[in-house]
């Protein structure tokens, strides 16, 4: 069945799987495409009417959606306009992080060029605070703007007001607190040069990871040192001396010391290229992806005494 809210229609029992990357997942019960602020507001609303939860769709690059889907209310973030005056840059939620680096670059600015490999929107990259090549989005970012679902309210948060942290931001505590825009602020370039980075960062990518593969990016987040206890980890394994300069372990690294790539249940692996992407070979279910992220924790806690955090979200 199909209800449509003036100009927006929202369809039942709606298949996720093809909105994600990971190609998992089972049906929402109720799924819409919101195009503008108002459709936005008008999803919220259908779904505060029906008493039922909602979430957002980005790119699905990043969820794992459950083999039983969603029972609420799947609102995919479909708001496109990008705008840029001088070093300014205006992006909406649903514009992807590859359409922003193309626009900027041709617009003759810099500082964007490492977000071309990230296959997510602009709104999951601000709530994960998205990164790669040393940089992040609160690197770039000037301002947010936020619609509250809880009050129906808008309001712009500074990026100071984000909280941004490690793969972490204010919107992950608060999951009605919807993106739908942000600013970001520039520097003049030269759009060869940024072409050239482009160039170097996709060879990188190209070189270590699976293009084009079904899956989530990182299955989990790198280990911050802060978090362990340094002096009798690396006393224990000294290999893990190498990562001493910089402010994480990777967890691929852990992952791969354990020689778990390329390990498999059922239809999920670990990837034989990156050790933290998990990979959908062959029609894996999230409980296969589940089980494999089981095992990995457990080895590696077993091994290192570090408990993994997952950067993918689940969603059920
Ligand atoms: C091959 C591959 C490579 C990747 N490389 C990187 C990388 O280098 N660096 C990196 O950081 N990530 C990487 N990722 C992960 C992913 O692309 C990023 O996390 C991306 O920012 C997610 O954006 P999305 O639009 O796909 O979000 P989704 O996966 O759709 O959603 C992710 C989360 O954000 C929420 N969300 C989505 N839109 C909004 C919104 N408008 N407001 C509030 N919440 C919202 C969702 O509800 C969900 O909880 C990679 C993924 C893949 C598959």
């Amino acid at each position: 069945m199909v209800v449509r809210i003036k100009a927006m229609e929202i369809q039942e029992n709606v298949e996720l799987k093809p909105h994600t990357v990971f190609k998992i997942g089972g049906q929402a019960r109720y799924f819409c495409e919101a195009r503008t602020l108002e459709d936005l507001r008008e999803a919220v609303h259908f779904a505060r009417d029906k008493s039922a939860p909602f979430f957002l769709l980005g790119a699905g690059s990043n969820v794992l959606i459950s083999d039983r889907g969603f029972g609420g209310v799947a609102i995919k973030m479909m708001l496109q306009n990008l705008s840029i005056s001088g070093m300014h840059v205006g992006a909406d939620a649903g514009v992807s992080m590859a359409r922003a680096t193309a626009e900027t670059i041709k617009a003759g600015l810099a500082g964007f060029e490492w977000a071309i490999g990230i296959p997510g929107t602009i709104g999951g990259s601000v709530r994960g605070n998205a990164g790669c090549y040393g940089k992040e989005m609160k690197d770039v970012l000037h301002s947010v703007r936020v619609f509250d679902a809880m009050t129906d309210e808008l309001r712009v948060l500074s990026r100071r007001e984000c909280h941004f942290g490690y793969r972490d931001s204010i919107f992950k505590k608060n999951p009605s607190w919807i993106v739908v825009s942000m600013n970001m602020y520039l520097e003049s370039g030269v759009a060869q040069d940024s072409q050239k980075l482009v160039g170097k960062y996709s060879l990188r990518r190209r070189a270590t990871q699976d293009i084009g593969a079904q899956c989530a990016g990182c299955m989990f987040k790198n280990v911050l040192w802060g978090a362990v206890d340094k002096s009798s980890l690396t006393k224990k394994f000294p290999d893990l001396r190498e990562f001493s300069a910089s402010p994480v372990i990777p967890a691929a690294f852990l992952i791969d010391r354990l020689d778990l790539k390329g390990i498999k249940i059922r239809g999920a692996t670990v990837s034989t290229r990156h050790a933290n992407y998990f990979v959908n070979v062959d029609n894996s279910t999230a409980e296969d992806v589940m089980a494999l992220v089981s095992l990995v924790k457990d080895r590696v806690h077993r091994t290192y005494g570090i408990l993994l955090e997952e950067e993918v979200q689940f969603i059920s």
